[in-house]
């Protein structure tokens, strides 16, 4: 028997609805798997607990995760806690200590959803973002003198290191050659942004090298935004800065189906530090505790962490399941015109995973 621990971090609102379903998968994928085991262990790192404390972990919580094999994360936020607290004193924590440089957001329209986009099908909507996760423009670095003054000036840095940009294009790189890509899709702006975007395009050359067969293609970021909506079959794997590969994914979920599907992971590609894979969607205040939140984005995101764990096949299972059922089109939760609960939907999808044991 191969046991894997998990921490799991349901959070606030429509979190702990959708990481129950999740684990619900999980206890499935072991009977089906038959020699797989997961250990999981919940902590109530959220809001209430903030409310409650004044923090949203423990001073340890990076210490308590660190030995996990891998994190199960919901989603934070609350009304009555600032947005910046929920996020800064949680899940950026947790990716720049765990070395989580790697955001990795699957792009596919599934069998039986349409997309917003006029005549696009699942053969045309079907591409993987990397995206930078650890600096770039989100890295707190800036600043504001004569405030309050007509002089007002204010600075917002951005920091791109050699080190943080090879890694996370070679990563892209490795995912292209792995999928049969002739081509690298490269967001830049190095026609305005002429320090970091310069850069980041040399360094996609000079890691290029040692992936011949795969040509990097750059786009500036505003006609490539344009051409995820005009002509979203021409990518395979995107890759861009923290900034840039943040607008393009929400773009990405709202080709594909909506935030009640689409799924992440936060990688830490060398295995060395616990990946935390994670629903894109927040909270939701506006459908807590109704019961009707699409469980597909953590469920989608639970296969993610199957694959980085090293089972391909469980994690194929997952989204073929998930695709039966919207197909089938019988049971979906409203966000997708249907009438079902979050657990009639993701028993449904449980009992479509069963049939490929
Ligand atoms: P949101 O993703 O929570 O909700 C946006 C809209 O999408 C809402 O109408 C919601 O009902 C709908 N929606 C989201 N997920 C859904 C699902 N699974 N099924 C059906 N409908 C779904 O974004 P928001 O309203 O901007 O933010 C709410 C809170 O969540 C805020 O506090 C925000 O900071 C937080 N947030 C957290 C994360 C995270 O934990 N990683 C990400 C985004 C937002
Ligand atoms: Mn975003």
């Amino acid at each position: 028997m191969v046991k894997h621990t998990i921490a799991s971090i349901p959070g606030d609102g429509i979190g702990p609805e959708v990481i129950e379903e999740a684990i619900k998968v999980l206890r499935a994928v072991e009977e089906i798997h038959g020699n797989l085991q997961f250990e999981i262990d919940s902590y109530d790192w959220n809001c209430k607990r903030y409310l409650e404390t004044g923090r949203m972990m423990p001073e340890d919580g990076i210490k308590t995760l660190a030995p996990y094999d891998a994190i199960l994360f919901g989603a934070v936020g609350s009304p009555e806690v600032p947005d910046h607290i929920s996020v800064w004193e949680l899940i950026l924590p947790i990716r720049r200590e765990f070395q989580q440089y790697i955001n990795l957001r699957p792009i596919k329209l599934l069998k039986g959803i349409e997309s917003p986009l006029a005549n696009k099908g699942i053969e045309d909507i079907d591409f993987v973002v990397v995206r930078e996760n650890t600096e770039g423009e989100y890295s707190n670095s800036g600043g504001r003198l004569h405030v309050g003054t007509p002089y007002e000036v204010v600075v917002q840095n951005s920091v791109f290191t050699k080190m943080g940009s090879e890694r996370v294009i070679k990563y892209a790189y490795e995912l292209a050659r792995k999928r049969g890509s002739k081509h690298l899709s490269v967001a830049t702006k190095s026609n305005a942004i002429n320090f970091s975007m310069p850069f980041w395009d040399e360094v996609t050359k000079e890691v290029g090298v040692d992936y011949k067969e795969i040509e990097p293609k750059f786009y500036h970021i505003d006609a490539l935004v344009a051409f995820f909506v005009s002509k979203p079959e021409i990518f395979d794997v995107v890759v861009g800065s923290n900034l840039f590969g943040d607008i393009l994914t929400d773009l990405g979920a709202a080709i594909s189906g909506g935030l009640g599907t689409a799924p992440s992971g936060n990688i830490n590609p060398e295995k060395k530090y616990p990946s935390m894979f994670e629903a894109i969607h927040g909270s939701a205040p506006d459908i807590a505790g109704k019961g009707i939140a699409n469980p597909i984005a953590q469920i989608w995101s639970t296969s993610l962490m199957l694959e980085h764990l090293g089972y391909p096949e469980m994690a194929k299972i997952i989204v073929d399941g998930i695709e039966d059922t919207l197909v089938d089109g019988k049971v979906r939760t409203p966000d997708l015109g249907g009438t079902a609960s979050t657990t009639e939907f993701a028993d449904k999808i449980i009992e479509n995973i069963r049939k490929y044991a």
